[in-house]
Formats: structure tokens, sequence, C-alpha cells
């Protein structure tokens, strides 16, 4: 019998997502559940109550929504419930293991008037969600993220957290998010040190908002292992010779990218490019909750972009697989149930 990549191929396909967001991740059952927790009210942002799904018209009113949820998560239950919520759904799309982004300079600097969660607080109720995931069968590690546009470089809350005792169990690496115009990478670059002095891998974001010279940056300034997102690399073939020379993992999120319109539409997506061009890449969904997407829709859309066979699918978890931190007895069982997969 010989197999297409249709939707349920894609659905029964074992994942790995290396580029998604905690905070991002809230769908709309989470922010009621929690807004339900705190008595808050929903309609100040959803006037007609909250709709089936999240959608919203231009970065402000994102921004708006977005914020709102991240209002809710108020205690360390809350971040677990969070996480618990996002693993379900990971689980849904037979998503094995994946490298989840939390913000915690957010959390812990508090706003309108609340108080910051304690970092205690933080690292029990992430450790809590990774546990009640693994029960769902989803390995989580942990990536935390400097937001380059509320933390500016001459704050080291995070970094001083990162080098202190209340971590979250799993933790991988260190990231960079937050909008990249006006808040070039280079001045984090002693924060990233101090950070891979510890062990932790870099993540940073570029090449998103702003052109290949982010990603320059985040390559030369930050030592990137990964890169968040990437795309706008195209721009410099020197810049593409030198990722494709090192490898370097773009963290590609075609749903993401048009809804923040980094490109026009997902159908004008330079991820054929990326790939023509030797690039490594893998499929993630940066804020599934808020962009009302998961994974088995994002490698529907790259499947239809690359005109991708079974195999080249597989082969795209398998790379997402390599570039991962994961520890190597879940790597071993991830390619052994890759190995198996019907391709033809
Ligand atoms: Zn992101």
């Amino acid at each position: 019998m010989s197999h297409s990549v249709d939707e349920p191929w894609l659905l029964g396909l074992p994942k790995v997502e290396l580029h998604l967001h905690l905070e991002g991740s809230m769908g709309v059952e989470t922010v009621r559940s929690l807004a339900d927790r705190h008595g808050a009210n929903t309609t100040e942002i959803w006037p007609e109550g909250l709709p089936e799904r999240f959608s919203f018209d231009g970065f402000p009113d994102f921004a708006r929504q977005f914020f709102f949820g991240l209002g809710l998560l108020r205690s360390g239950e809350d971040l677990a419930t969070a996480t618990a919520d996002l693993a379900a759904t990971l689980a849904k799309q037979h998503c094995r293991y994946a490298e989840v982004t939390t913000t915690a300079y957010t959390h812990f600097v508090g706003r309108d008037g609340q108080p910051g969660m304690a970092p205690s607080e933080y690292r029990e109720g992430l450790n809590e969600g990774r546990r009640r995931a693994r029960d769902l069968g989803v390995s989580l590690s942990w990536v935390i993220d400097i937001p380059r546009d509320l933390e500016p470089p001459d704050s080291t809350v995070t970094v001083d957290y990162l080098e202190g005792s209340q971590t979250p169990d799993g933790l991988v690496a260190i990231g960079l998010g937050g909008y990249e115009v006006g808040f070039p990478a280079a001045p984090y670059a002693p924060h990233f040190g101090r950070a891979m002095a510890l062990g932790l891998h870099s993540v940073p974001h570029a090449g998103e908002t702003e052109g290949a010279h982010s990603v320059r940056s985040a390559v030369e300034d930050l030592s990137a292992d990964r890169i968040g997102h990437g795309v706008r690399c195209l721009e410099d073939p020197n810049l593409v010779s030198l990722l494709v020379e090192r490898q370097t993992m773009l963290e590609v999120c075609p749903t993401s990218n048009d809804l923040l319109q980094v490109v026009e539409s997902t159908d004008q997506h330079p991820l054929p490019a990326l790939v023509e061009a030797g690039l490594n890449v893998s499929i993630s969904t940066d804020d599934p909750g808020w962009f009302a997407t998961d994974l088995t829709n994002e490698l529907r859309i790259a499947a239809s972009l690359l005109r991708a066979t079974p195999e080249s699918m597989v082969g795209l978890q398998q790379s997402a697989l390599d570039a991962s931190f994961a520890p190597d007895d879940e790597r071993r069982a991830i390619a052994a149930e890759l190995s198996s997969v019907p391709v033809s």
C-alpha cells in the first residue's frame, strides 16, 4: 500500500516540536478556565464573549489579547494548568517531545499592581506541568528566554535567575524573544555567555521582524545553536552559506510568519527557498493557542509548500530530533519510532 501526505498520515506521524511558547500556547478553553479560577472579566477584551478560536487584527490587537492571557498566569498551579493543557494538545498530535519556551521575566516582575511570582513557585509550577505532560506521554524540556523588548541589556533578572537554584527540571537552553527592531542581540552577549557557562544551549529568535544582519548577530554574538525563525537570512547569500556550512537549524513557523506579517501569506512562504538553499529547517507553531494552529496544521502547510513525500516529512521530524536537546534515551526511542513509520 502506498502512503501519501494526507491529514490522517500527518496526524499519526510521531512528532518533535522545537519552537513554541508556553505563554503563547493557551487556547480558548485554557483562558476560560483560568479566567473562571481568578474571577477575571473576559468581556473587557472580548465584549461578545470568548470566541471559538482566537484571531486578531494587527499586532496591537494581538498584544492586547496576549497580555490579558499572560495576566491569568498568576500562580504555579496556573502554569501547571497551562502546561498540562498544552501537553494534551501535543499528545493528540502524537508529539513525543517538545522544547517549550517560557519567559520567566514576565512572571517575576509583576504587572497591573500585582506582585511578581516567587522563583520557587515558578519552578514548582513548571515541574508539576512537566510531570502532568509526562503522564500524557509527552516529554518536555524548557527554554527560558529574555524578552528583548521588555528586559533591557542592563537588567540581569533572567540570567541571575538561571544561575540560581530555582530553575525548573529539564531546562536546556536560553532564548531571546520579543520584537527585534530597535532591540539588537549583541548587547545580550554577556547574558548568553553566562548561560552557556552553565551548560545551556543558545536558541535566540532572529530574522523574523528584522533582516539578515540580525541572524548574523545571533550566530556571531550569541553563538546560536539554532535560530528561532531566521527566514530573512535569505536576504544575505553569504549568511546563507555560513548557516548551511554550520547546518544551524532554523525553527520555521509558517502561520506565525503569516499572522505577524513577516510573509504575505503562507502560500508565499519562503520555506521552499530555504530548503532549496540547503538550510536545515524544522517546523513549529510558535504561539499555537493565540494563532489557532497546531503542529499537524503547520506540517500540512509545509508539506504543501514543499510538495513533500512521506519520506521527506519523516526526514523533517528526524532533523528536528537531531537538532533537539532531548536526552539520549528519548532520542533513541523517537528515532526508532520514526524509522518504522510507513512511507511506501
Ligand atoms: Zn517565538
